[in-house]
């Protein structure tokens, strides 16, 4: 096996910025990709890895399109064996274990619960077999295959399932992760392997003019008055994911044949003891034969998601009312004794899924399915497809790429871990986190943050506790804030954190998941971010309102 060596820590800073801009401004790169969600980064990687020259360039900030709006699972997609999508679940279903094998720390094996009900989309014999099927596909080791139980033993697993519509249940796994996380730490493997990727770099249009030497204009969001770059790369390859249309549409030939169908779905997050789940569950909408997921994480549980056509604006999709109060009758339907209502919602978020338009398909009924499209000047778009197969998708484009080339270098990226994650298997996790929890107790922080910090970061979490320990002393010897401190300048240093959001959102997904300690953080992590980029007061005021709309608008839902 190849590429397993400890993963290194890399600066990726955004004290750096002016650095990768200029290089961006003087060198030549054999491949730009267009878009930091998790397909570019997989790009981005891939062809890095290739020992390809490469450059990455992100609107916004990593992740903040739907990469960081999933359901955050890492699995093959059950559903799909409905509509006999037989090569997708087998490819997702192997990709599973692949992305699990790499990113240890952060694709965590997750017990799922299918119920099976009365007037489900799926009988007994149909589930147990879809199930087996699924495993078979995915070729699941023997510990993880499906366990199919009674009527009386599902109600044990999960007392909180409606009882007079049970008729049995089936235990599998799938694999839970945090999708913004997966996206920053294959970027960073990109940027450890020599590609040079930036966020807040938005490309406006190309110029195709010259045939061998394709430009795409890049401007500053930071600095929309400063002069765009026109970057060089022989190959431009469009990861814009809900955005891939407007890109085309600036290309020589615009949209030509097949195009993008948006179709938008939205969580909502409820405090954990609202709906103490035992486990994952997957579960029948009896309304409209669809199907949700309810996932416990951490002192929460989010419920979703929706699937509805979307044809408004694409830059900041937002939960309405039909969708809080469709995903709250589902839950109750079938968790009746919760009884949960709009005032137990703590948080939502919506995403757009980046789907190719089939005629006369239902948003459900849309495959999943990834599709390459190269027009005239040369553009090579990538659309549809799932978070659990981005190595895939990454490897097809940069084949082709390399095709082009007439370069004939394989894949490098089924062995190769994500940076962080320096785990042969649980146990070495789990050790790693035992071996932290005496300097846990010195710095007086909770055990339970310490796993979470643990599977945000992985290994590069010395380089947290370091910085911790040497920030106490000016912090009147409060470990705790050291600790959050530290977190926040990693991200500067490491994870090119440029916004509050950046850091609340995607980094640390506290604004979905931990609201109660985002109070109490959030105008000090201002002040230190402030501090720690030397931003104008100008600059951080501008920041700081950007940031409360976000944190009011996860709140906040149109009415529909
Ligand atoms: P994005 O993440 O949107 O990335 C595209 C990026 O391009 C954006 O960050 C954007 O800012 C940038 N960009 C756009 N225009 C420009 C420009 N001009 N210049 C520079 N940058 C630009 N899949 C799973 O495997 N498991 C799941 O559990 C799962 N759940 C899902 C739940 C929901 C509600 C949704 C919507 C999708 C879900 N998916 C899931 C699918 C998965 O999330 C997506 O397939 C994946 O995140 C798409 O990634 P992407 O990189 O293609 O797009």
């Amino acid at each position: 096996m190849e590429n397993t060596l400890p993963t290194k820590p890399v600066s990726f800073s955004a004290l750096h910025r002016a650095a990768y801009w200029q290089r961006l401004r003087e060198e030549e790169f054999d491949v730009l990709v267009i878009g930091g969600g998790i397909t570019g980064a997989g790009i981005a990687l891939d062809a890095a890895t290739r020992g390809l020259r490469v450059a990455l360039v992100e609107k916004r900030d990593f992740a903040s399109g739907t990469s960081s709006r999933s359901t955050k699972l890492i699995h093959g997609g059950l559903r799909y064996l409905k509509q006999l999508e037989i090569r997708l679940v087998r490819e997702v279903g192997l990709e599973r274990a692949i992305v699990h094998r790499n990113a240890r720390h952060l694709v965590l094996a997750e017990r799922m619960l299918l119920p099976i009900v009365e007037g489900g989309s799926l009988g007994k014999m149909m589930s147990s077999l879809g199930l087996w099927v699924y495993d078979y596909l995915a070729k699941v080791d023997k510990k993880e295959r499906r366990r199919m139980m009674p009527a009386d033993e599902t109600l044990s697993v999960e007392p909180l399932l409606r009882k007079d519509i049970v008729k049995g249940g089936g235990l599998y796994y799938e694999y839970r992760t945090d999708d913004a996380r997966l996206t920053i730490e294959t970027i960073k493997t990109a940027v450890a392997n020599g590609g040079l990727c930036l966020n807040y770099a938005a490309v406006e249009g190309f110029d195709f003019a010259d045939e061998a030497q394709p430009v795409a204009i890049v401007r500053d969001a930071l600095q929309p008055d400063a002069a765009p770059v026109r970057l060089r790369a022989k190959y431009i390859i469009n990861a814009a994911g809900p955005w891939v249309d407007t890109l085309r549409a600036v290309d020589t030939e615009g949209v030509r044949g097949k195009r993008l169908h948006l179709t938008k779905g939205v969580h909502i997050v409820v405090p954990r003891e609202r709906l103490p789940l035992q486990q994952s569950a997957y579960f029948d909408v009896l309304a409209d034969k669809r199907m949700c997921f309810a996932i416990p994480r951490q002192g929460v549980t989010y419920i979703g998601t929706t699937d509805t056509n979307y044809k408004e604006s694409t830059d900041n999709p937002q939960a309405d009312s039909a969708d809080v109060d469709y995903i709250l009758a589902a839950a109750n339907e079938m968790f009746p004794t919760a009884k949960l209502s709009r005032k137990d919602v703590i948080s939502t978020w919506a995403g757009l899924r980046p789907l190719i338009h089939q005629e006369g398909k239902s948003p459900s009924e849309l495959s999943r399915k990834d599709e390459i499209f190269v027009s005239s000047s040369g553009l090579i778009s990538i659309a549809g497809g799932k978070l659990t197969g981005y190595r895939k998708m990454a490897e097809r484009v940069v084949d082709l790429v390399c095709k082009k080339m007439g370069k004939s270098i394989a894949c490098r990226t089924a062995n190769l871990r994500v940076n962080g994650a320096d785990f042969d298997n649980r146990r070495a996790f789990d050790e790693f986190v035992q071996k932290r929890s005496t300097s846990m107790r010195d710095l007086g922080v909770h055990p339970s943050e310490l796993i979470a910090l643990a599977q945000r970061y992985g290994s590069n979490l010395d380089l947290i506790i370091e910085r911790a320990y040497e920030l106490a002393p000016q912090l009147a010897g409060d470990g705790a804030q050291a600790l959050e401190y530290a977190e926040l300048l990693y991200g500067v240093d490491y994870e090119m954190v440029t916004t509050m959001e950046d850091f609340l959102i995607r980094r640390t997904g506290w604004l979905y998941f931990e609201r109660p300690r985002l109070e109490k953080s959030a105008e000090r992590i201002f002040k230190w971010l402030q501090n720690a980029l030397s931003q104008s007061p100008e600059t951080a005021q501008a920041q700081h309102a950007a940031y409360l709309q976000e944190y009011a608008s996860v709140m906040q839902w149109s009415e529909k």
